[in-house]
């Protein structure tokens, strides 16, 4: 394995990363117009493989958010009329834009998030694809006419857009989060005001400017940054102006969320965190099952909602497995996202990084073997290195909470009572992943595991054709598939007397 060095790091403000910095907007969106923050605050945005400085942005106070709110408000009746054929073609242009420049949005986003350029393009496609696949939903809101069961009077049956909704998104997928929001939002007639993480609201403000020139109307989509992230959105929460809230982000803070929007009855669309069980059973195929484990595993450096949290392997196969894991682990290269070859980015932050090196410590003292890695990777920024801890107790801190990080935690299990037992153990319910060739086995493990969604032999589960989200504390509603632009429609009933 090959970590950066400080001189790898130093020499490498390229002309592509200028000019592409260069490029991106720094102010907020509001009504059509780039602004500046009241008092022409800003903050700090850091590439977290140097902690270099990459960018000042605005920093929005509570009034900047109201502001935001407004014209999301006085936008909202008249993009409400536009037809589902202009919507259409809004959500196509945007998704052409974006792909014509994924070049550059890859980039930008490996220098704010730390992923490697051929992960940050990977999610450049995938957040596209929100917007292709719901320009076809726009055309497919559909309604419904029937006769009342007594006769006489008919039900008519429309859908409309819920109103004006705040949209929150997290530092992991910049890009993505936010487009599986704002697809969804403008093929249903939504006006939107969001918000990016405070870490990475570049690949977002990249994104404003984009769907400006994709036609998107004025007010319709807004776009507040900040650091103080409740106390410019509490005021825009409890308001009432918004109907809806859509939040991805940590299970803690979407419980706050839901609570102030009890107060005004939003809507709420919830993407939280989870507590993903892999389980390899005897009779897998060992090969798909390690590549599988790689994918739940190390995409986006373990940092993903969606991450293999624990690999429960049968007992009879568990040293194999453990060992062929160590050696895919250990071949991987860390280092800054920009360079050839790197398979591993540093981590967010600091506070990202402390927390894995806290549970790794923990778990090896409650009995937990290194198989490899086990600490952190020479810096500067936030580098862990790619670690295989076996024996992993259920007592571990890392099995009821999120690791976010390259930490593959094994456990060896006897049954299948036991291993189904121990997988539904936890709050949380996002996604499970099973590794079984017995057809019947597969299709009852699936069943009777505890999650929204469930990866049969493979190990990624994410496409913006399927309804994407959880069950328990994992969050309420999906998105993506046809279920995501339901999201935000409200359904009316219009009883008709003959
Ligand atoms: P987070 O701390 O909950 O933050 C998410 C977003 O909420 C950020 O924009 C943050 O702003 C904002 N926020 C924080 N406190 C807020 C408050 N009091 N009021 C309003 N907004 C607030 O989560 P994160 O660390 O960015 O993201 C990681 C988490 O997201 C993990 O738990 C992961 O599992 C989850 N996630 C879930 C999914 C899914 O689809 N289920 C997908 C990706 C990630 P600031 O950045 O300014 O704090």
């Amino acid at each position: 394995m090959r970590v950066s060095t400080s001189a790898d790091v130093k020499a490498a403000r390229t002309d592509d990363e200028a000019r592409v910095l260069q490029a991106t907007p720094t102010g907020l969106l509001i009504g059509g117009r780039w602004t500046a923050a009241a008092d022409d605050a800003t903050f700090d945005v850091l590439d977290p493989s140097t902690g270099d400085l990459l960018a000042k942005v605005a920093d929005a106070s509570p009034q900047d958010g109201a502001r935001a709110l407004d014209a999301a408000v006085m936008t909202q009746k008249e993009f409400s009329a536009t037809s589902p054929r202009e919507r259409y073609d809004i959500l196509m242009q945007a998704y052409g834009l974006l792909m014509e420049r994924i070049d550059d949005l890859a980039l930008l986003m490996t220098l704010e998030m730390g992923k490697p350029l051929a992960e940050a393009r990977g999610e450049i496609t995938y957040a596209a694809e929100f917007f292709r696949h719901f320009a076809s939903e726009a055309l497919q809101i559909d309604g419904g006419y029937q006769t009342a069961p007594a006769g006489g009077a008919r039900f008519l049956v429309t859908k409309q857009p819920v109103g004006p909704c705040l949209l929150i998104t997290p530092w992991n997928f910049p890009m993505a989060m936010g487009t599986r929001k704002i697809g969804p939002a403008i093929a249903a007639g939504c006006t939107s005001v969001i918000k990016p993480a405070h870490q990475t609201p570049l690949s977002m403000l990249a994104l404003g400017g984009i769907l400006q020139e994709a036609g998107v109307p004025d007010g319709v989509v807004n776009i507040v940054t900040c650091m103080r992230a409740g106390e410019v959105m509490e005021p825009m929460i409890r308001s009432g102006k918004a109907r809806k809230l859509s939040f991805t982000g940590s299970t803690k803070v979407g419980k706050v969320l839901l609570e102030q929007c009890a107060e005004r009855v939003l809507r709420t669309s919830m993407e939280l965190g989870g507590n993903a069980p892999l389980i390899v059973f005897e009779d897998a195929d060992l090969d798909e099952a390690i590549a599988g484990a790689m994918a739940a595993k190390m995409r986006n450096m373990g940092e993903a909602c969606t991450a293999a949290n624990r690999i429960y392997v049968q007992e009879k196969v568990a040293d194999e497995f453990g060992r062929r894991m160590a050696e895919a682990m250990s071949g991987l290269k860390v280092g800054r996202g920009t360079e050839d070859g790197v398979d591993v980015g540093p981590l967010i932050d600091e506070a990202g990084r402390r927390k894995v090196v806290d549970l790794v410590a923990d778990a090896t003292s409650r009995g937990a073997r290194v198989l490899t890695g086990g600490g952190t990777a020479a810096g500067p920024g936030f580098f862990y290195t790619p670690t295989v801890l076996m024996d992993v107790p259920a007592a571990a801190r890392m099995t009821g909470e999120e690791i976010f990080g390259p930490v593959a935690s094994i456990t060896p299990f006897g049954t299948e009572d036991e291993v189904v037992a121990a997988a539904n153990d936890t709050a949380y319910g996002l996604v499970s992943y099973v590794f079984t060739n017995d057809l019947r086995r597969a299709l009852r493990v699936a069943e009777a595991l505890e999650s929204g969604m469930v990866g049969l032999n493979q190990g990624v589960v994410s496409n913006p054709a399927a309804p994407f989200g959880g069950i328990k504390e994992s969050g309420l509603g999906r998105e993506g598939g046809s279920n995501g632009i339901d999201e935000f429609l409200e359904v009316k009933y219009i009883g008709i007397a003959l």
